[in-house]
């Protein structure tokens, strides 16, 4: 089963999707939108503060954005209403929320019983059990189908290579490996198209990218890190990945606006 966000449905809706890029509403994000004339790209959004970015990034050079978010059975499902925040903000074009369930798997500690780590050092180089088997190879590989739909040769992800948990999925080679397998499996590959997969933030720290954010005007507010959310949605403060934001934020010098 899949959804689109309401917020997207009632948007497309409401408004034509052409319209002045300089025309954004009130309380949005700053002119410009996702939904310009420029080129379609498939950007994965998760509702974290890096793929927010990296999905701004494509929006500043000229993309109009379709996000996919996957529900993948995670426990901090409390990502996903900050993935339409920010998809929102972004004034994509369309928003699909696609269920596809991980959790029928396991195998990690974000889709099963299995215990977040806290309080691990940063710099560890053994790959924690918050690794989702295979979850970028899934998720690439559900952005490649649907920007073959669209004539989008273009996918953005928001991986980082620098400042994350190890995960082997989110390294160059495989983005390399990734973009020439996606010429080979598609029709739009045999008949000369190539894809591209973006991954601007690959060699950014955390705190240039929230720096980049910063200078681009995003709104960090609207997005969720935790791996394991306290009942009211609040941030753990001792996963891996809060205690990545925080060094991120403490890094680039701003106050992390989620942080009460
Ligand atoms: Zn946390």
């Amino acid at each position: 089963m899949n959804r689109e966000s309401a917020d997207s449905e009632s948007r497309r809706l409401n408004e034509p999707p052409a319209r002045d890029p300089r025309s954004g509403p009130a309380g949005r994000g700053p002119a410009g939108g996702g939904r310009g004339p420029g080129r379609p790209a498939v950007v994965l959004l998760s509702g974290g503060l890096d793929s927010y970015t990296a999905a701004a990034i494509a929006r500043e050079q000229g993309f109009t954005l379709h996000a996919l978010t996957i529900r993948y059975g995670q426990r901090h499902v409390r990502e996903l209403e900050s993935a339409r925040a920010v998809a929102g903000w972004l004034q994509v074009a369309r928003h699909i929320e696609l269920d596809v369930d991980l959790s029928a798997f396991g195998g990690s500690s974000l889709t099963s019983e299995m215990p977040v780590p806290k309080d691990r050092p940063i710099d560890s180089h053994e790959i924690p059990s918050t690794y989702v088997p295979a979850r970028n190879t899934v998720f690439l590989s559900l952005a490649l189908g649907w920007a073959e739909v669209l004539g989008a040769r273009d996918i953005f992800i928001g991986v980082n290579a620098l400042d994350y948990s190890g995960y082997p999925d989110c390294r160059p080679e495989f983005i390399a490996a990734f973009e020439q397998l996606a010429s080979l499996a598609t029709a739009e590959g045999v008949n000369g198209a190539r894809f591209t997969v973006h991954a601007p933030l690959q060699m950014l720290s955390k705190a240039d990218i929230i720096r980049r954010g910063v200078e681009l005007g995003l709104d960090y507010a609207l997005t969720h890190s935790c791996y394991d959310p306290q009942p009211d949605g609040a941030p753990c403060g001792r996963c891996d990945s809060c205690a990545l934001r925080a060094a991120g934020f403490a890094g680039a010098g701003v106050a992390d606006p989620v942080v009460r």
